[in-house]
């Protein structure tokens, strides 16, 4: 298969904390011309069957997915699995209990931000949560914006939802090694999502790609809306240097928000492994 397929491993739906169904997204990836979809929910799999069902009925190829979060040398690292048994026990059970701490941590937000003047905050996002289980910081993003508090959603992270401003709320993820194993033991590919967008220094990246290899990963984003041209560039390198395959996705979560859209993202850079080229017995 070449690698100009217009392949789009990730975006979020209703289902974690994107806006549109998997059925309006499989819809839009469609008409924008992606031939291979998947749905890449965060923390959660509830998804993966509208989705198939959805993108095959649109003509559309689909290989299962999601991303995990994963706190990793103090930071949060955002792991993609592709191509799993949607049905795995032990994945599934993974992923609820990475979900479990989402409400605590809301209601701590809540209370930071009642600190600053901001009032009702949780009960503000709660309209937004398409997931009782997937609370996130999206949706309080999105409940600033409509109580006009600020004007977008980058606004409000560089504001509040980020390290040191008043509505953050430290918080431990899965570790690495389970959120890999996870993923490879229900026999799909882990892929270390959007690398350009961690604060690590060169040591820190280092160690990140070396355990993540050492632990069964075998993928990391390259062609992703949340990486710069430059970081193309600068990850296609990574990739040739740890023996990775490369990945392509938009990262779309809204029509409002969203920069990049579902499909509409540039070709993956050349003499690289696609990570679909290694999974064509895992499309759907
Ligand atoms: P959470 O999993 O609750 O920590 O929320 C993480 C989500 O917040 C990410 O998946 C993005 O959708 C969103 N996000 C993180 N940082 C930003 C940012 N700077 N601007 C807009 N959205 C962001
Ligand atoms: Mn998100
Ligand atoms: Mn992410
Ligand atoms: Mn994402």
């Amino acid at each position: 298969m070449p690698d100009i397929l217009n392949a789009d491993l990730h975006c979020h739906s209703v289902v974690s904390d994107g806006t549109l169904t998997p059925e309006q997204l499989a819809g839009r990836a469609a008409a924008n011309g992606v031939e291979l979809w998947a749905l890449t929910d965060h923390d959660e799999i509830g998804g993966q069957h509208r989705a198939a069902a959805a993108a095959r009925a649109h003509g559309m190829r689909y290989l299962t997915g999601t991303e995990i979060s994963v706190t990793f040398a103090g930071e949060t690292v955002h792991i993609v699995g592709l191509g799993f048994d949607a049905d795995d026990a032990a994945m599934r059970e993974g992923l609820f209990d990475t979900r479990g701490g989402r409400g605590k941590r809301a209601q701590e937000m809540s209370e930071q931000l009642a600190r600053v003047g901001i009032h009702g905050a949780y009960e503000g996002a709660l309209r937004f949560v398409g997931n009782p289980e997937l609370i996130s910081r999206t949706h309080f993003a999105r409940f600033l914006v409509e109580s006009g508090i600020c004007r977008d959603t980058p606004e409000v992270f560089r504001k509040y939802l980020t390290e040191g401003k008043p509505g953050y709320v430290e918080h431990r993820w899965a570790s690495l090694r389970d959120a890999v194993h996870w993923i490879t033991d229900a026999g799909g590919m882990a892929v270390i999502a959007h690398p350009g967008r961690y604060n690590f220094t060169a040591n820190e990246e280092y160690a990140l790609f070396t355990e993540f290899k050492a632990h069964g990963g075998r993928g990391v984003e390259v062609v992703t809306g949340s990486h710069t041209p430059q970081e193309y560039v600068k990850y296609a390198a990574v990739a040739t240097e740890f023996g990775l395959a490369a990945s392509r996705g938009s990262d779309f979560h809204s029509p409002d928000e969203s920069h990049t859209d579902l499909g509409r993202l540039p070709p993956l850079p050349g003499g690289l492994t696609p990570v679909w080229e290694l999974m064509e017995d895992r499309f759907l």
